[in-house]
């Protein structure tokens, strides 16, 4: 099967913006790897404990009309 079309581009504005660094359910390993923008590079393999999500709050996710939640765990945002 085809992979999905990503909806967010993986651009140094949109990584800039991202809250997940902030987020508490960004844990040590996904620290010490400098992970974020999930809902464009997809998830981690760090195994996160959901602790809550700030993409609701964040700019990239509100530019891209995207109304999900822990891209970490679940995946990039997909069409
Ligand atoms: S929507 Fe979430 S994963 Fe995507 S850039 Fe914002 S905080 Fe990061
Ligand atoms: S995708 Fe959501 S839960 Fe995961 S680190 Fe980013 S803000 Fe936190």
């Amino acid at each position: 099967m085809a992979e999905n079309e990503r909806i967010v581009p993986d651009i140094d504005k949109n990584a800039s913006r991202c809250l997940c660094p902030g987020c508490p359910t960004h844990n040590e390993c996904m620290k010490s790897n400098e992970e974020r923008i999930f809902c464009s590079r997809g998830k981690t393999e760090c195994n996160p404990e959901k602790k809550g999500c700030l993409c609701g709050t964040c700019p990239v996710e509100k530019e891209y009309g995207l109304y999900d939640f822990y891209y970490c765990v679940e995946g990039y945002a997909k069409k």
